[in-house]
């Protein structure tokens, strides 16, 4: 887990490892609200249980899609740094308009 000084939780439940991001809520949260495909998985855990309740309430099997150690090997990382940063620093220069 990289502290890159904006928010780091040290708790972060996240089991995805190989993110470069991992514990960088701030960075995190906003990375997640700009694909949109799916939530920070701190948010999943809280989800999970009663999804898979409903599903078992619908004959419904589910699958976890988290991302494998196969994603990560060929993931640009660097790219999602160099991403998650740009985002945040165009968020903080909005911010200062408003
Ligand atoms: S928002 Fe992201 S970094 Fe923060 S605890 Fe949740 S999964 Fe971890």
């Amino acid at each position: 887990m990289k502290d890159y000084g904006i928010s780091l939780n040290q708790h972060c439940p996240c089991t995805q490892q190989e993110c470069p991001i991992r514990g960088n809520c701030v960075l995190c949260i906003q990375n997640h609200l700009v694909n949109g495909r799916h939530l920070p998985e701190c948010i999943q855990n809280v989800l999970r249980p009663a999804v898979k309740d409903l599903a078992a309430q619908m004959e419904l099997k589910i699958d976890d899609g988290r991302p494998d150690a196969a994603f990560w090997s060929t993931y640009d990382k660097e790219g999602l740094v160099n991403r998650s940063f740009a985002r945040h620093k165009k968020s903080r220069k909005k911010g200062k308009k408003e």
